[in-house]
């Protein structure tokens, strides 16, 4: 995949957190670059337009280029404080594609360390992950890291459909496996359900981690009236495939109640939404105990 890396300095690096993010109990959010290289056909990002802080450049020719922020590790050593409840990113994956050459992650990595914030989050569905490995475990040292690594489904024929440049499924699994034999606290999340065997891919997510397991199926404007919704061209794909009850809420609910009863099976929680990302927020302080010895979380967001 062809694509353009372009750098420029910003005003600021950690932005107050609206909407879902906030509600899911996150204070800030944190994006190194500008557009993502993973150029993902449903992304729901460029649908933010200047909402996202995009430029229409970005917008029209989404995953084509990204433009690294190229003062974010200095900006970063300003502004983090220890109250910080921190989203990596909402915005762009921190380990695209072009995060290979750039190693932006590193130096933002080594500012964490030297002033860890409250909780720090880290989403993204790409293996480069494990390159910063041994910074991740001094960080988890510091304070609470949390790695959400997004998979999105289990047929490797789809996944080719709707994320070509992402990484195959097993090597995704894999990536989560490792992450979890290094001690880092990592959530398999299901995010967006493209079409799948349910089962088959909450089994899985199951296996591979320890930890609840997070969904969300793709937004669909029929329930979601304004912000961020399925780009057009994940639309456009599941037309063409015969797929388009995976944007059906109704059809969506129904497997979604499916996957929450796999994972109730296994004695773990599947949802989707804030209150799932907010697991994500929590720290162990926040986190009480019912009489079973089970743990229970305080509802965040919805
Ligand atoms: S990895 Fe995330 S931010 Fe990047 S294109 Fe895919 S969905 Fe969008």
């Amino acid at each position: 995949m062809r694509f353009e890396i372009y750098r420029a300095e910003s005003a600021s690096i950690l932005s107050p957190t609206s909407g879902f993010i906030a509600q899911a109990g996150f204070t800030h959010s944190l994006s190194p670059a500008r557009n993502c290289t993973f150029a993902c056909t449903y992304c729901y990002v460029p649908t933010m337009r200047i909402y996202g802080g995009l430029k229409p450049d970005d917008w029209n020719h989404w995953g084509q280029f990204t433009t690294f922020k190229s003062n974010a590790p200095a900006l970063l050593r300003r502004a983090l404080r220890p109250n910080q409840t921190i989203y990596c990113s909402p915005l762009v994956d921190p380990y695209q594609p072009a995060e290979r050459t750039e190693c932006m992650m590193p130096r933002l990595l080594d500012e964490l360390i030297a002033r860890p914030p409250h909780v720090f989050a880290i989403q993204t569905r790409g293996p480069l992950i494990l390159r910063d490995l041994a910074q991740l475990e001094r960080l988890a040292a510091r304070t609470t890291l949390r790695v959400s690594f997004s998979i999105t489904t289990d047929n490797d024929r789809v996944r080719r459909l709707y994320e070509p440049h992402c990484a195959p499924i097993s090597e995704r699994l894999e990536t989560v496996r490792r992450l979890r034999a290094a001690g880092i606290a990592v959530y398999a999340t299901l995010a967006p359900l493209l079409p799948c065997d349910p089962e088959a891919l909450i089994g899985l997510a199951l296996d591979a981690t320890d930890r609840d397991i997070i969904g969300d199926p793709f937004h669909v404007r029929a329930v979601k009236k304004c912000g961020a919704t399925t780009r057009d061209a994940g639309v456009r794909i599941s037309r063409a495939q015969g797929f388009t009850e995976w944007h059906d809420p109704a059809f969506q609910t129904a497997v979604t109640e499916r996957m929450r009863q796999k994972a109730a099976a296994a004695g773990r929680r599947f949802a989707t939404g804030p209150a799932a990302f907010g697991w994500l927020a929590e720290t162990l302080a926040e986190v009480s105990h019912d009489g079973n010895g089970k743990r229970s979380f305080g509802t965040i967001g919805n």
